[in-house]
């Protein structure tokens, strides 16, 4: 208050010296944002299923307000008298339109005003000798609404606008009983009666006790508020929004964001004694406008704040839906290219060079990203997106993971938010049923289990970590030296990665192409051989179903029999990407669904790339959850819960790196319901006669060639001119091939990706976006042909004239 007081002189007495030097000022703005909450939580700004303003005609406002004089009766304010000093403006005490009236015109709705200054709730909860006890209240207003007959009939277009908080809290020690279930009692009763005989269900609750103070019996009183609010919407069906004012006075009188951030020049009022007509010189950029009577711009941004709260997040929300709708449409019609046109560095210049003070319009920022960030895209959903391996989308998975975000939730332990928990552990098993994993990894065995980790290369640093540990558990001498992780020249960076984070060895097992690039079971049973000789232990094997460059499996029949005699080497098993094939039962015996359930120790796949589910959710399934939990379980105090030293649940932290997580089972259970086992089937048959239509093309070539058999979704290829008497030196070739990837990565149109198989140069062409048809693999074929016969032709005159 001090502080208050003095701010106040020292602006007075600097308008008074020198009122003419006033600088120019913007309008004040809205430097805060409502912190829209839920209904589940603590009191907070709300929508709880209010509709558009803009679908109301009638507005009608009860409880406390900044009038004083004879309203109260449903009729409007006489208009503003704001000429300074006088400080009771057509009725207000204010300067200007009151924040209601300004609502009002925003929805284009008329306003009838039964608020009143001072107003309480139930004048009747008050001593007898309290001046209140004489007052209007509320349930005095609704009953003079309800007597009126010229009250508005139409339920559907009619608000019924509640102002409470200040005054009520202030005047609480003249309460009888000081008990807030009377106060909010009697709020449920109003709005009951105003339901019932009127037929309006709407109401707009905005509270303002405390004027920036928080109190804990005033919070308990907000509470008690927000508690009947949410009762009267389960019991009579109300759609109400709950604006909290609190972040407009915290915001202004405090240091968060200050007042200045709001364009005010003081914090204080304009009138300091009513009685004295005195005024200051900038009445549009006081916060008051007589002590605790907000100024005519503080009663702007309320309004504008109360708007955001009923309108800002649906509207942005639908907004972005329509505006991602958009993009996927024009997506479909191929109207931009896949590849972004963008140079390295674009974007710095665009940007400003730091974050700003004050937060920004939601609008500005969802043009902005419209107008710089959409540009530097490279469309990973685009129909003619046929690089890397594609990544996975559908419209259940977008809202499952919108749904996911709105509750932000790190879900790592069972009690920090059971639905996450128990969730994750139902779709994966439904997972697991749906590829025919083995019963011994579902949830429900109670031994093994599977969570979602980040990606398929943090579920083999997990199993490798777990094999680790098993390792030195059983063999504590084994030095850490000595630990090798098998893997094969053709298994995924991840491998490599995982040593390098863990400081351990890597052996790369060489596979074959005439083995189709498969690791055999000889090649791993004589590199074990070897490095028992030498004293190296071989802890675990990263095997592979559908390898990165040619979609090659690892002979897991083979592996198998060689295991037998090294129990201790573990076996995890990568199927990143080919892993959902096994949804169709044909694909089974031909990716070794019964060697994974005999011998994988660990088993990943990516339902981010052919599994339909946006990035990223790649479980990781265990034949034993202690095999994780033994080397991840830290057991802090703070995050000890009564359920998990009862060890009656997952505890999901114990499973993974870090601690929290991100919820995507939600968005996987929309998935496998949105689609079922038969809309997964005819997804991955689909992408795979994508790509039979592509290698028919290639086979009816006389310039390109595969190089690998294809595998599901991916065939590899390149170019191989059929030469008359010999065929072309590797070398030559690749140089070919590079040129030839060259014009096709200069195409923006398409997008392919390059890998070498056994020291060749080679394209891969990998199907996925659930976008993509017949014309479009079509269509690239074409480009293909069209860029092989240019880099053919310029190869031979820069190159090899001498081969022509
Ligand atoms: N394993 C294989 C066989 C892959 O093809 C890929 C990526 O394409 C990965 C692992 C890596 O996947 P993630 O990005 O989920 O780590």
């Amino acid at each position: 208050m001090k502080l208050f007081f003095s701010l106040l002189a020292a602006f007075l007495a600097g308008s008074n010296a020198s009122p003419s030097v006033l600088p120019r000022q913007s309008s004040v703005r809205l430097a805060v944002s409502p912190n829209c909450g839920t209904l589940a939580g603590a009191p907070a700004s709300v929508n709880a299923g209010l509709k558009d303003l803009s679908s109301f005609d009638t507005i009608v406002a009860f409880g406390d307000s900044y009038t004083s004089g004879g309203v109260a009766d449903g009729s409007a304010l006489a208009p503003a008298d704001i000429v300074p000093p006088n400080p009771s403006a057509g009725g207000r005490i204010s300067n200007g339109k009151l924040w209601v009236e300004n609502l009002a015109n925003v929805a284009g709705a008329t306003l009838h005003d039964y608020a009143i200054n001072g107003s309480v709730i139930d004048a009747m909860e008050f001593q007898m000798s309290s001046p209140l006890r004489q007052q209007k209240d509320f349930l005095g207003q609704v009953n003079s609404y309800l007597s009126s007959r010229t009250r508005p009939v139409n339920p559907d277009t009619t608000l019924f606008v509640v102002f409470v908080g200040t005054r009520d809290y202030e005047n609480r020690e003249d309460l009888t009983f000081q008990n807030f279930s009377l106060t909010t009692g009697a709020i449920s009763y109003a709005i009951a009666d105003l339901t019932f005989s009127s037929g309006v269900k709407n109401f707009l609750f905005v509270d303002n006790y405390g004027r920036g103070e928080k109190t804990s019996d005033g919070e308990a009183y907000k509470q008690a508020l927000f508690d009947a609010l949410k009762d009267a919407k389960a019991q009579m069906g109300i759609s109400f929004a709950f604006a909290d004012l609190y972040p407009i006075w915290n915001g202004v009188l405090g240091s968060n964001p200050g007042y200045e951030a709001f364009g005010f020049t003081s914090p204080g009022a304009c009138i300091v004694d009513q009685s004295l007509n005195d005024a200051c010189d900038d009445p549009d950029h006081t916060f008051y406008w007589i002590s605790e009577y907000p100024s005519a711009s503080t009663h702007s941004i309320m309004a504008e704040y109360v708007e955001k709260v009923i309108t800002q997040f649906r509207k942005a929300g639908y907004q972005a839906i329509d505006r991602i709708c958009d993009y996927y449409y024009e997506l479909q019609q191929s109207k931009f290219p896949v590849v972004s046109q963008v140079e390295p560095g674009y974007l710095r210049p665009l940007l400003p060079s730091a974050a700003p003070d004050a937060g920004e319009d939601f609008q500005q920022i969802a043009d902005d990203y419209q107008k710089y960030i959409v540009p530097g895209y490279t469309h990973w959903q685009h129909p003619s997106f046929f690089g890397y391996f594609p990544t996975g989308f559908s419209f259940e998975g977008l809202l499952g993971d919108l749904y996911s975000s709105s509750v932000s939730n790190p879900g790592f332990n069972w009690a920090a938010s059971p639905s996450c928990t128990e969730l994750e552990s139902i779709v994966l098993d439904w997972a697991a049923q749906m590829f025919g994993l083995s019963p011994a990894f579902l949830n429900s065995s109670g031994t093994g289990g599977s969570c979602i980790q980040n990606t398929a290369s943090d579920s083999a640093l997990v199993a490798i970590i777990a094999a680790r540990s098993t390792y030195t558990a059983q063999f504590p001498d084994a030095k850490l030296e000595d630990l090798v992780i098998y893997t094969t020249t053709q298994t995924h960076s991840l491998g490599v990665k995982s040593a390098m984070v863990l400081g351990l060895s890597t052996r790369a097992l060489e596979v074959k192409r005439e083995d189709k690039f498969s690791l055999r079971g000889d090649t791993l049973r004589t590199a074990l051989e070897e490095d028992r000789k030498k004293g190296k232990k071989p802890f675990i094997l990263i095997a592979t179903v559908g390898t990165t460059s040619s979609g090659a499996v690892d002979n897991l029949a083979e592996i198998k029999e060689v295991v037998l005699d090294y129990p201790e080497l573990k076996i995890h098993v990568d199927a990143a990407w080919a892993g959902l094939s096994l949804v169709c039962p044909e694909y089974r015996d031909k990716f070794y669904l019964n060697e994974i359930n005999e011998i994988a120790d660990s088993y990943s796949t990516n339902f981010h790339k052919m599994g339909l589910v946006n990035f990223d959710t790649s479980p990781l399934w265990v034949r034993n959850r202690k095999y994780l939990t033994d080397a991840l379980d830290v057991n802090p105090p703070f995050l000890r819960t009564a359920a998990g030293d009862a060890g009656t649940t997952i505890e999901y932290r114990n499973w993974h790196i870090g601690l929290g997580r991100r919820y995507r089972s939600v968005k996987l259970w929309f998935v496998l319901r949105g689609y079922g086992v038969e809309g997964f089937q005819k997804y991955i048959r689909k992408l795979v006669s994508l790509r039979e239509r592509f290698v028919e093309h290639v086979s009816s070539s006389d310039l390109l060639q595969l190089v690998a058999p294809p595998s599901l979704a991916l065939a590899v290829f390149r170019i191989e001119p059929k030469q008359p008497n010999e065929a072309l030196p590797e070398e030559s070739l690749n140089n070919l091939n590079r040129l030839f990837y060259g014009r096709i990565s200069a195409r923006k149109e398409v997008l392919l990706t390059q890998t070498v198989l056994d020291g060749s140069f080679c394209i891969r062409f990998s199907v996925g976006s659930p976008r993509t048809q017949e014309e479009h693999v079509d269509k690239a074929f074409e480009i293909l042909t069209h860029e092989a016969r240019l880099a053919i032709e310029s190869w031979k005159q820069d190159a090899a004239p001498s081969l022509d």
